[in-house]
């Protein structure tokens, strides 16, 4: 019969971690997916170069599909292939190749940090963990890591979602995945098991593993190349753990490991028992009024005005339709009214509040806030003049509207 599994969440066999080590590797030579920021990493000689390759890459994949990022990632390069190049870019370029990426505070700190490596470091990317995520803004520790391993050697481990979840199932560690204890002891864990001398291509392999063989709901536990490694796999194949009395932390009751007395193994989960986390907090409900304005082009097209958000908070620095925040419980008729009011205001000219048209509702779900867009529109005769006061604003085509810095929500309101 076979031996019953371990209980534990370290990796206290040194031989163990050589075969996990040997056996991901091998497993990511074969399976790794082609992508332009592994080839640049690859093969790209400048060693600066190389960190911007990866920087970008990381930042745009935080939050973001790899399949979305590619596109994205390719036109960024192709129009800054160095940092130098992207310190002299406007903002507004920026967040006009950003569109349609979300999180666009993202593109905006890149281009912040680039002018900072340009300004105040020689344009030379630092080399460690350590100094990138001091210096530069917006690098965070994974992203530090992850450059420093994969553009420089570093042997240091990182640890993301992915990471997170293939280390809860081969230690079965069922506590709160996203409290800070927890999180310190994988970052511990990803330090100690990186491989020392492919440390970029270790940490990338333990990523990849968990987005496309140890993924969230139906995990492909046969094809995993560590599953012998795998003591979630292990317990649901054997049951419930033999007590190993040299195990320092994993205790009858109170291993901060473990899953929580409350919520035991639940056999129906299999290895999906791993990991857990803290309920999430629901999104925050918002209804904003957004009008969109519309004239006849001198070409004899429509025309739309835009107008920017202010340079700091959510979507900063974007276009949008004129938009006003709405409170929660308004009838229809007092949101027209409302938002009659506030163009009035700004344009400086009578707008009754019959004139708008209804058009619908788009609902948008940011990470935080579950928004919906309450659309009217408002065709005019001639132009608005608006005080000096107001945010910049200008009349685009649709052409120009799909070009602009423009969010994906307005694109959806147009
Ligand atoms: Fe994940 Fe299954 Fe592999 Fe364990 S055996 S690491 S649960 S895919």
């Amino acid at each position: 019969a076979p031996a019953p599994p371990p209980t534990g969440h370290h990796f206290s066999d040194p031989a163990e971690v050589e075969a996990l080590r040997g056996n991901l590797l091998a497993w990511y030579d074969r399976c790794k997916r082609d992508l332009p920021w592994r080839a640049l990493a690859a093969t790209e000689p400048d060693a600066d170069r190389r960190g911007y390759a990866v920087w970008v890459s990381e930042i745009m994949l935080q939050q973001t599909q790899v399949a979305t990022v590619i596109d994205y990632y390719n036109r960024w390069m192709q129009k800054w292939p160095t940092l130098q190049a992207l310190a002299e870019a406007s903002l507004e370029e920026v967040n006009e190749l950003w569109a349609g990426l979300g999180y666009y505070s993202r593109g905006k700190r890149l281009q912040e940090a680039a002018r900072k490596v340009v300004s105040e470091l020689g344009g030379h990317v630092p080399r460690t963990a350590e100094a990138l995520q001091k210096l530069l803004p917006g690098v965070g520790r994974y992203t530090a890591g992850a450059i420093a391993s994969i553009s420089y050697g570093q042997a240091t481990g990182v640890v993301d979602g992915n990471v997170i979840r293939v280390l809860c199932r081969l230690r079965c560690i069922g506590a709160d995945s996203s409290s800070p204890a927890v999180i310190d002891r994988l970052w511990d864990m990803a330090n100690a098991l990186v491989d020392r001398s492919r440390p970029g291509d270790f940490n990338q392999a333990l990523m990849e593993l968990g987005a496309t063989v140890c993924v969230p709901k139906a995990p492909l536990c046969g094809e995993c190349p560590v599953k012998q490694h795998c003591r979630a796999r292990c317990r649901k194949l054997f049951g419930k753990p033999a007590p190993v009395p040299d195990v320092e932390d994993c205790g009858v009751g109170d291993c901060p490991l473990c899953p929580p007395a409350t919520e035991p193994w639940d056999s129906s989960l299999g290895v999906t028992n791993f990991p857990r986390k803290a309920a999430k907090k629901q999104p925050r409900a918002m209804r904003t009024a957004t009008c969109v304005l519309e004239r006849r082009g001198c070409r004899g097209g429509p025309e739309y005005l835009i107008v920017q958000r202010p340079s700091s908070g959510l979507l900063a620095g974007l276009w949008e339709f004129p938009s006003l925040p709405l409170a929660q419980d308004l009838q229809e008729e007092k949101e027209r009214e409302v938002l009659a009011d506030h163009l009035q205001a700004w344009m400086g000219q009578p707008v009754a509040a019959k004139g708008l048209r209804f058009i619908g509702e788009v609902i948008h779900i940011f990470s935080h806030i579950h928004q919906t867009y309450v659309v009217y529109s408002l065709p005019l005769d001639g132009d608005v003049t608006l005080g000096p006061a107001s945010s910049p604003s200008r009349w685009v085509t649709e052409e120009e509207f799909r070009a602009s810095a423009v969010s994906t929500a307005m694109k959806k309101v147009l």
